[in-house]
């Protein structure tokens, strides 16, 4: 193995700071989405219909049909008299997402939701269907503050954080188009879900944990999924990892590492300069031996960029410095953003790359492209508009 001691990068493919959005937490302020029902927990949900005047079942049996049989229509809603759902669907259930454009790709397998939000901002989720599971990629917030290059929502910047009901409601849209048959691939039943949509959910904490809890929560006070079906994707923000190990809520963590090396990720992931490849692998490590979850490292492949055979290298010993069995790698084919002179890898550098981890050790699956006909890619969509 050699290590070059410059970085690999390419002419013209320098990132300088100025050339696109600053790496930022900072929230801009804008106007909050109205109260929903999937923002509270069960006792919250009976203080606020207490309030309002009726007696606390009622919550229950609004949860009932949010969450078990995934509708907000008070038409729908016979067990309530008529006055009292009209007043209290939209006290609990106000209409958050409506759907603004809808792209179907892979023969009906995949379909990507524009939505518009109250106040006019658009995020996207993705559903895709599969032989055994059905999966939706949900967005957390809407654009994103990390900045990194290659990706479409890194070079729109931060809007704005979605809440806890935007996140679920994406969740349940998704799964009443399951049940509906209108993906025509896979189960009629929502399974997995990814935050792997535009925004950074280690940054959106408070919501994104909220949206999982309600996830996971049996019916009728949740969705009743399986921690173990959904994936919290990060860049590896340190203390949020630690956070996360110890909320007791398996979820499996995948860690956008992208490059081995503190030079080359600064450049790709720049939230590196703040926490090195060595500490979110550390993280990565910790959330394993506290949740017993195999942990994801996603690896975008970039051509000439990160994708050379001594970065495989690198990173299989970077990651069995920290032991066997805890990790796997998830190598990404890139899905070119508009505008960027960046590619996919060539299939036999990817091949070789893949190789090198395997014969490592190290359990290694490329990651299939769903939709890329359709900018599969999450924020290239909201980006247009
Ligand atoms: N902010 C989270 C979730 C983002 S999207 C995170 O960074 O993990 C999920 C994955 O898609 C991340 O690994 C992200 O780096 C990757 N990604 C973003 N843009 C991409 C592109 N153009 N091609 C391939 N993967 C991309």
């Amino acid at each position: 193995m050699t290590t070059p001691a410059a970085p690999q990068v390419l002419p013209g493919h320098d990132v300088r700071a100025g050339d696109r959005p600053r790496l930022s937490f900072a929230v801009p302020r804008r106007g909050k989405p109205p109260r929903h029902l999937a923002d509270l927990t069960a006792q919250e949900r009976a203080g606020v219909v207490a309030e309002l005047g009726y007696p606390e079942y009622r919550a229950n049996q609004l949860s009932t049909h949010y969450f078990t049989h995934l509708t907000r229509d008070a038409g729908e809603m016979t067990d309530l008299p008529a006055a009292m759902r009209d007043e209290l669907v939209p006290q609990l259930l106000p209409d958050l997402l409506t759907e603004v454009r809808r792209l179907e790709a892979d023969g009906g397998s995949t379909v990507k939701t524009l939505w518009s939000l109250f106040d006019g901002v658009k995020v996207e989720s993705v559903l895709m269907g599969y032989s055994d599971r059905a999966t939706l990629c949900v967005s957390s917030q809407a654009g994103c503050g990390m900045a990194c290059p290659f990706c479409a929502t890194g070079q729109q910047g931060l809007t704005r954080n979605l809440s806890t009901a935007e996140i679920v409601e994406q969740v349940r849209r998704a799964a009443v188009s399951c049940r509906d048959g209108e993906l025509s691939r896979g189960p009629r039943r929502l399974s997995n879900v990814v935050f792997m949509g535009m925004g950074e959910p280690m940054a959106n904490y408070k919501a994104v944990i909220g949206a999982v809890r309600r996830m996971v929560e049996p019916n009728p006070h949740g969705l009743g999924m399986s921690a173990r079906n959904i994936t919290v994707s990060t860049v590896g923000l340190v203390p949020a990892i630690a956070k996360l190990s110890a909320e007791g809520i398996p979820v499996r963590l995948a860690l956008s590492l992208h490059a081995p090396d503190d030079e080359l990720r600064s450049q790709l992931v720049p939230i590196n300069s703040r926490w090195t490849v060595g500490e979110s692998l550390d993280a990565a490590r910790h959330y394993f031996e506290v949740t017993g979850r195999r942990v994801s490292i996603e690896y975008a492949l970039i051509k000439d960029m990160n994708d050379h055979a001594w970065r495989g290298d690198l990173l299989a010993t970077e990651l069995l410095k920290r032991g066997k069995g805890w990790v796997h790698v998830n190598p990404i084919p890139l899905n070119p953003t508009p505008g960027s002179i960046w590619t996919a890898s060539d299939k036999s550098v990817q091949d070789e790359f893949v190789a090198r981890l395997r014969s490592a050790g190290i359990p290694t699956t490329v990651r299939d492209t769903r939709g890329s006909d359709i900018d599969g890619a999450c924020g290239q969509l909201a980006g247009q508009e």
